[in-house]
């Protein structure tokens, strides 16, 4: 074992992931969570016989787990199981139009043609496309730092950079859509891949149209026991290899001296380390621990991504209708982000995610029943997020849910809990509920994401969906990824 101790501030699931890699390496790993369980925005309620998951709900790149887990010593083969799921989403739409996201892309292409009258290779283009360019710079853009980009482009291939040269990033991801595509609700499908950074499609950059690659060219996949499984396992992965959780302890400041951190100050109590890191979100993080450090350019503009409010609802019936991923999409998609990011107010058609795991994991609600979570994008809201806000938000999301499947909820639900921007805020440390930190609205945001090592202090690094490259499970375990390669590098 190395005599170096690591502190990790957080557990979510790049704090995890970070704490196994380098218990792995040997280090000493302390993780302090403010909490009282690990996970951070992925969490669980197991209430009245039905588990919601709280946060993600989407797994892709599950190879990243599976890697993550075989460190060292490898799983049992029950630990961790997942399937492919069949059919990605079902999208709904205003004019009654459903479309199935079938996981296999000549399936998919075939629905969209029969559904919308879309050329079925214009897909099949489309997806060849979004795998070229995530081949060709996921390498420089997501699995390393973006400091050691020069060195890397040197050595990258030249046929991935000419592939890079063909990207246009100042165009965004709707303008590039309509031109792949005819049908209006095919360009809105694949418009919605903006809302995984928290974005809009109307502002961000089209380098962002390769993330359907990685929902249809390689799939959408589920865990056998619902999300939180994810962080149940790696937390198990962790304890395993040695590393110690601290619940209930929140970092409050950071020790330095010179060009080093020392330290953490915590629950009154000071805890010395050799390296640090925060999992933190990237905002909360220099308001509190690094309230002294020198702000980047990045926080002090501050330009947040979407938040959320989530109603769960225990259901006392079942819906044949809906899968396990369902869309309702709003009529006038650019004046719901516009409502988002200009005007900052609920949209009153707003797009509406439904989604159901009990369809999947039949344990997550009593029989006969169905546990819905059930989401609308708002802005990241403060304190003006009040009851009537709350209020307003419900009557719109039973009034399209109405209008779309028809069918009025409200006599059937049993169970209610909610998630607004506020309560993101105080379960997971999200700034103003923000799901991602800052959005990706400009190309100079895609490309200055806060960087996973401090240019102040050279042992303090930074992991999870709010630095490089970004939010998401995959985008975290590849922070994990890159901090532990800048360490061992020091
Ligand atoms: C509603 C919602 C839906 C989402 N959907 C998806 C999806 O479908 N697919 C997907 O891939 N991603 C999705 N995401 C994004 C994904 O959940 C996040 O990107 C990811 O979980 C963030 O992990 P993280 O490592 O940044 O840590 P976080 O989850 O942000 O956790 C940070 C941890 O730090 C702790 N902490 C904060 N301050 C302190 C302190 N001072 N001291 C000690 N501990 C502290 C917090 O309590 C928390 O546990 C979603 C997120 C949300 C909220």
């Amino acid at each position: 074992m190395k005599s170096q101790k690591i502190l990790i501030i957080g557990s979510g699931i790049g704090g995890i992931a970070s704490a196994i890699r380098l218990a792995a390496r040997g280090y000493q790993v302390t993780v302090l969570e403010k909490m009282e369980r690990p996970g951070g925005k992925m969490g669980q309620i197991k209430e009245s016989g039905f588990r919601f998951d709280t946060g993600p709900s989407l797994f892709t790149l599950p190879h990243l787990m599976n890697e993550l887990l075989h460190l060292n010593s490898p799983i049992e083969s029950h630990d961790f199981k997942y399937k492919k799921l069949e059919n990605i989403c079902r999208y709904f739409f205003e004019d009654g139009t459903e479309i199935n996201a079938l996981a296999n892309p000549l399936d998919f292409a075939g629905e969209l043609h029969a559904k919308t009258g879309e050329k079925e290779d214009h897909l099949l283009n489309y997806l060849n496309r979004a795998k070229t360019i995530f081949n060709s710079t996921a390498d420089l853009f997501i699995f390393n730092p973006l400091h050691r980009f020069l060195r890397l482009a040197m050595k990258t291939k030249p046929s991935h950079l000419k592939n890079i040269f063909t990207i246009n990033p100042l165009r965004t991801m709707h303008r590039e859509n309509k031109k792949w595509f005819r049908s209006k609700h095919v360009i809105q499908i694949f418009d919605r891949f903006a809302t995984y950074h928290g974005s809009s499609p109307y502002l961000t950059s089209s380098i962002y149209n390769m993330i359907p690659h990685l929902e249809h060219n390689i799939g959408a996949f589920f865990p056998e026991k619902g999300m939180y499984n994810i962080v149940e396992v790696l937390y198990r992965k962790a304890i395993k290899l040695g590393v110690e959780f601290r619940f209930n302890t929140e970092v409050t400041d950071l020790l330095t001296q010179g060009t080093k951190v020392t330290g953490v100050k915590a629950e009154n109590e000071i805890l010395k380390a050799d390296i640090v890191i925060s999992d933190m979100d990237i905002h909360m993080f220099y308001s509190s621990p690094g309230k002294r450090l020198k702000k980047p350019q990045a926080i002090k503009k501050r330009s947040l991504s979407s938040s959320a409010v989530i109603f769960y609802w225990g259901m006392k019936k079942q819906f044949p209708q809906l899968d396990l991923h369902n869309i309702l999409f709003s009529k006038n998609y650019q004046d719901e982000f516009d409502a988002l990011f200009n005007r900052q107010e609920l949209w009153p058609d707003p797009t509406v995610y439904i989604f159901i795991s009990s369809k999947i994991v039949p344990a997550d609600a009593p029989e006969g029943c169905e546990n819905w979570f059930v989401m609308i994008n708002v802005p990241p809201f403060g304190a003006e997020f009040n009851r009537e806000y709350l209020l307003k938000a419900k009557h719109n999301i039973i009034n399209k849910i109405k209008r779309l499947l028809n069918i009025d909820p409200s006599p059937h639900i049993v169970f209610e809990k909610v998630a607004t921007p506020a309560t993101l805020e105080a379960n997971s440390g999200a700034f103003r509920g923000a799901l991602y930190g800052n959005n990706a609205n400009n190309i100079q945001s895609a490309f200055l994401k806060h960087q996973n090592r401090s240019s102040q202090y050279k042992n303090l690094f930074f992991t999870g969906g709010t630095v490089h490259p970004g939010g998401g499970i995959p985008l975290c375990l590849a922070s994990a990824q890159i901090v532990e390669k800048e360490i061992e590098r020091m």
